[in-house]
């Protein structure tokens, strides 16, 4: 046997023992530098465990899956996690843009007022919306899973509500019919946010709602201004606060450069808010932007949304990369990310641990984007780019709509990743930002050392909790 590809090791400050974790079985142990020692030894020719100490470390080794026969062993069990990841029935999950438009116009967002963009957005009608229902109900009965998990997106999905509040009561009612939970979640500015939408939504199996602020109010309101150029961050904040204890609620944040330092600014004042430990989870990322020509002084260059100007393409960035939060490969953005988790850690908010962010929902067979008006995508990231579609709810076929289907389903992007450790935990990252980036959604989207950060801190509160498996 030999040590698995998977296996991290982090050595603790302060104590002579090793955090050792395999990213694909998910084992954490601290163990003791000896160990560490015996797993570098087996590489050496004519191994053998030295004594009975040695040989139950060993096996406690592989019965983790720190050990495995060999580096095929490994590929091949790379390859059936991602299969059974891809072919997973236990969740449908469906992703509804209720509607393109926004009442925010964001300065990093094109899909924002600039010009007469809302005038030709597209939203969803109610016979749309009827043949989505039909449609998901149809694969309710194919597929049968334990749970439907309902996102509504946009543009600023509660611009349509009775679009809204017709999906979820509808779903909620085909659910219970056949026995399947159902989980919704919005996705959402905050702005027209009110305690009657959540209670409208509650009893059709509402989870919660992810809510966007950039910054502290000041830096919030340049960023999320409204379409007349009104700042949000009051309205918003005193709608999170109306709502707060009905239901989960989630802050997420789009930072860049102007604007990441005055995020401990923001997490200071959350922490204040009489709502703050009802907060399920606080989670920023970089925004995603298009290349400029020439690099101003200053400012970090970041990822472009796609060549012909749309925010990838068509969604809101609000919620782009939800998976693996990183949608850049700049490694500033990386120390900045990892730098703001550590913040919102410190300030006592449920946050993502910088490890597990992944695989994403575009390696899931059964997970769909819908558009407004009816076609499916592979995921949030590339929905509004009609050449991307991957299908239409009403089964018509088009040979462009197949061509991505194929492209979709043959994405296998880690492949070119080598022997990383972090790719069951990544999978290459996020193929939107490789689409806009690298102008190739094969092509690994790298931010290794946000998961290395991740990783150390991660071992940093094992050390804190865990006592040593082995001595
Ligand atoms: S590819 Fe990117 S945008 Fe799409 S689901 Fe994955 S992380 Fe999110
Ligand atoms: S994209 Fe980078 S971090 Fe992700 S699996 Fe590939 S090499 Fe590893």
């Amino acid at each position: 046997m030999q040590p698995s590809m998977f296996n991290v090791r982090v050595p603790l400050e302060e104590r002579s023992d090793v955090f050792l974790m395999n990213t694909l079985t998910d084992a954490q142990l601290i163990v003791s530098g000896d160990v560490m020692d015996l797993l570098d030894r087996m590489s050496e020719p004519g191994f053998a465990p030295a004594d009975e100490t040695e040989r139950e470390a060993l096996f406690t080794l592989a019965e983790h899956g720190f050990l495995v026969d060999s580096r095929d062993a490994d590929r091949q069990n790379i390859e059936a996690f991602f299969s059974d990841v891809h072919e997973s029935r236990e969740q449908l999950r469906v992703t509804v843009l209720t509607t393109l438009q926004c009442n925010f116009a964001c300065d990093y967002c094109i899909q924002g007022d600039h010009g007469d963009y809302n005038k030709h957005a597209a939203k969803m009608s109610m016979e749309s919306a009827a043949r989505v229902a039909e449609w998901t109900e149809a694969r309710l009965d194919a597929l049968q899973p334990a749970q439907l998990a309902l996102t509504f997106f946009g543009g600023e999905p509660l611009l349509n509500l009775p679009i809204m509040y017709y999906l979820a009561e509808r779903l909620f009612a085909s659910c219970q019919a056949r026995g399947i939970k159902t989980s919704i979640n919005v996705i959402t500015n905050g702005l027209l946010l009110t305690p009657e939408v959540i209670d409208r939504l509650l009893p059709c199996g509402l989870n919660g709602v992810k809510i966007t602020l950039d910054g502290d109010r000041e830096t919030h309101n340049r960023m999320r201004p409204l379409r007349g150029g009104q700042g949000t961050f009051d309205r918003i904040v005193q709608n999170i606060r109306n709502i707060a204890g009905r239901c989960k609620i989630s802050i997420g944040g789009n930072f860049d450069e102007s604007s990441v330092d005055s995020y401990p600014a923001l997490l200071d004042f959350l922490a204040e808010q009489e709502f703050a430990d009802q907060l399920a989870k606080v989670a920023f990322k970089p925004i995603i932007r298009e290349p400029q020509p020439a690099k101003a002084k200053g400012v970090i260059s970041l990822t472009a949304v796609n060549n012909s100007g749309k925010p990838l393409n068509g969604t809101c960035m609000t919620s782009a990369g939800t998976a693996t939060n990183a949608c850049d490969s700049c490694h500033v953005l990386d120390e900045k990310m990892s730098f703001l988790r550590e913040e919102t850690k410190k300030h006592g908010f449920p946050t993502v641990d910088g490890v597990h962010m992944g695989p994403c929902e575009i390696h899931k067979r059964h997970a769909h984007t819908i558009g407004p008006d009816g076609s499916l995508y592979a995921c949030p990231g590339f929905a509004g780019n009609a050449k991307e579609s991957t299908g239409h709810i009403d089964g018509r076929s088009d040979a462009f709509r197949s061509g991505a289907a194929a492209r979709f389903e043959q994405l296998r992007a880690w492949h070119e990743c080598d022997d990383c450790p972090f790719i069951p935990v990544c999978a290459g990252g996020c193929t939107a930002a490789a689409y806009t980036e690298l102008f190739d959604m094969n092509k690994p989207n790298c931010h290794k050392p946000s998961f290395e950060a991740g990783i150390i801190a991660l071992a940093r509160e094992a050390a804190r909790s865990l006592e040593p498996a082995m001595a």
